[in-house]
């Protein structure tokens, strides 16, 4: 659905986030025939699908017995929330107005009128703001080792992650993978993550633990070389390492909210213990926003389930639901949720006036044959950004006709041409024409802004 179409109707519930709470809270308050609609956040508070789309397997999500790609669940979540007719709204919601009723809830593009909200804006990584940070940014240093562990400029070097949680040990022990060895640098004397993931940093012979040790400043030329440490009892010392991951915890999304919702001394939304009710009525919280201590995908999971419930009570009890009537009692299932069983083509397989191909085969036909300009996405396996941008590039793609045709790598394969394009993060967007670079995106980026691209130079 076009942004533009939503705005004007006053909704039963926005729900404002899309991580497990938010599409919890969604896939319930649609199966109450409210008709959400759930604003997936673009810029602020990290990438739509939340924090599980920066990890590789979960393996405490009950019901996946072999574990499940974060960036899967969330698309698994996505669309069974779609799938029972919860409306998708791709931008940030930047203020609220709680002083009238309907709720006011304002956009990037516009206003939107609600009768009650659902705030699951989750939590945002750290940085850690050492000497030389924004000089290496993306230049070696990284705040998501599961999103840009693949790139060529990791591979067989020495790598670092700083923090003792679930998060620093789970990166530490994937990047292994990639790097010759890996140093997990640690503030104090001990980790703070689950005993499973102690155990299997420890047994793992790649990864030197550093106690009691804090990081001070990043050094290199063009990109990071070493980073200078400072140890509590032995003071200053230097390691020499390609790439450095920040792990280091947490920041509750509630800036948008200004003063309006209280808040706990934390800067966490103040919910009464175990409930989902806010400091205003008819405005309620789920998941990391409400929640400095458990965290969890399955806890935030649990707390959208709540706050859907109670909305949908105070809907009713005050006269304010206006509930959709289905033309069949259960919406169509759609088998195929993810975009991501592509296979790459081949000599038999190319297509030359394919929209969307995979592999190195295509890019090259493509690049040297086609008239048309090409749009290369980059992207590796467990990379959650990768997940929210394709489809958003399909969608380019058949707006404008196909006039441009995509290609995506996969980086971990195809290493060569990865490092051939100075490829250093995925996803990473490269656009073509005539074996001309016209333009080059890093991360997630607007529908609007490569459409203009495009549009430019055809
Ligand atoms: P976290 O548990 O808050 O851990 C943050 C870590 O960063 C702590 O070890 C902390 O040190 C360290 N730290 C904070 N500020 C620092 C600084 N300025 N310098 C150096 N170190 C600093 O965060 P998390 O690991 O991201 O985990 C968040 C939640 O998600 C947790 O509930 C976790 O269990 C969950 N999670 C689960 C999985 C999984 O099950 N697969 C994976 C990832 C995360 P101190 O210990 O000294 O405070």
């Amino acid at each position: 659905m076009e942004n533009k179409e939503k705005i004007s109707n006053v909704e039963n519930v926005v729900i404002i986030g899309s991580g497990p709470a938010g599409y919890t809270a969604a896939i319930y308050a649609a199966r109450a025939n409210l008709q959400p609609l759930l604003v997936t956040g673009f810029n602020s508070g990290g990438i739509p699908g939340g924090q599980l789309m920066t990890t590789t397997f979960v393996e405490n999500y009950p019901g996946f017995p072999d574990g499940v790609l974060g960036p899967e669940l969330m698309d698994l979540m996505k669309a069974q929330a779609e799938r029972w007719g919860t409306n998708l709204y791709e931008s940030d919601v930047v203020s609220i107005n709680t002083d009238s009723h309907p709720f006011e809830l304002k956009t990037l593009e516009g206003t939107i009128k609600s009768n009650s909200i659902i705030i699951a804006t989750g939590a945002s990584a750290n940085r850690l703001g050492v000497i030389n940070e924004d000089k290496f940014w993306s230049k070696g240093i990284s705040a998501c080792a599961i999103c840009d562990g693949a790139t060529p400029q990791f591979r067989g070097e020495e790598l670092a992650v700083i923090g003792g949680g679930d998060s620093a040990c789970e990166e530490a022990a994937y990047l292994t993978k990639y790097g010759s060895k890996v140093h997990l640098i640690v503030r104090s004397e001990k980790l703070r993550a689950s005993a499973a993931m102690v155990d299997r940093v420890k047994a793992n012979p790649k990864i030197e633990i550093h106690w009691n040790t804090k990081v001070n400043k990043a050094d290199g030329s063009e990109w990071l070389e070493k980073i200078e440490t400072i140890h509590s009892q032995e003071g200053k010392g230097e390691i020499n390492i390609k790439g450095l991951f920040y792990a280091i915890g947490h920041t509750p999304n509630t800036k948008f909210l200004g003063n309006k919702i209280d808040l706990d001394n934390k800067g966490y939304i103040a919910c009464k213990s175990g409930r989902p009710e806010t400091s205003i009525e008819g405005i309620f919280a789920a998941g990391d926003v409400v929640d400095s201590e458990w965290r969890q995908g399955v806890t935030a999971a649990g707390t959208g389930c709540m706050a859907a419930l109670a909305t949908e009570r105070w809907l009713a009890e005050k006269n304010l639901a206006k509930t959709i009537v289905r033309e069949t009692p259960e919406p169509e299932k759609k088998l195929n949720s993810s975009d991501f069983n592509e296979e790459e083509v081949n000599e038999d397989t190319f297509d030359s006036n394919s929209e969307w191909q995979k592999g190195s085969y295509a890019l090259r036909k493509l690049y040297h044959e086609s008239k048309k300009p090409i749009l290369v996405i980059f992207s590796s396996p467990s990379c959650g950004p990768c997940h929210v941008l394709k489809p958003q590039l399909k969608r380019v793609i058949k707006e404008l006709d196909g006039a441009v045709l995509g290609v995506e790598i996969d980086i971990d394969k195809d290493q060569d041409i990865a490092k051939q394009a100075g490829i250093n993060g995925t996803p990473t967007v490269q656009l073509f024409k005539e074996k001309l670079l016209k333009k080059q995106w890093q991360g997630v980026k607007q529908r609007s802004e490569f459409k203009e691209a495009i549009k430019n130079i055809i």
